[in-house]
């Protein structure tokens, strides 16, 4: 009797503990591992080896260049462009990216600089041109990164 509750209660704490101690083991690492993807992202590796650069070159939107793509990592050979019109998506994303950044530009400019709402809009039209390469770029690897 005394053993049989024994083994249950200390089958209770051993499945206990180790569900508990599963559950936020697998916590971290999901939280590890989308802390280095967000890294990833911005620093342009490949999502799936994290180590080649995404992007030959980052644009300059000052002299109207976009920012190149290499076709596949060049470490790892993964292709980027998984189906014809795959980045499609990514469209969705940067308008996502854009509608954000105008938001919140818009609100710490006028809560900083109470100007006129003409002036306002032109400032982050502008704003929004500047970003526009930072944009593609974080888009695309957005898309790459979830799907
Ligand atoms: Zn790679």
């Amino acid at each position: 009797m005394l053993s049989f509750e024994m083994s249950q209660k200390y089958k209770y704490w051993g499945i206990s503990y180790n569900s508990l101690y599963d559950i936020i083991s697998d916590f971290c690492n999901k939280k590890t591992e989308m802390k280095g993807s967000i890294q990833n992202i911005f620093k342009g590796k490949c999502p799936k080896c994290h180590k080649g650069q995404v992007f030959e070159t980052n644009g300059n939107p000052i002299l109207l260049k976009m920012p190149k793509m290499h076709t596949s990592c060049p470490n790892c050979h993964h292709h980027f462009e998984k189906e014809p019109g795959y980045f499609t998506g990514a469209m969705y994303v940067s308008y996502a990216l854009s509608i954000a950044e105008v938001v919140a530009l818009l609100i710490a400019l006028s809560l900083v600089f109470p100007m006129n709402m003409d002036y306002l809009i032109i400032f982050v039209i502008s704003l929004l041109l500047g970003l526009s390469s930072f944009n593609f770029r974080i888009s695309r690897l957005i898309w790459m990164y979830l799907f």
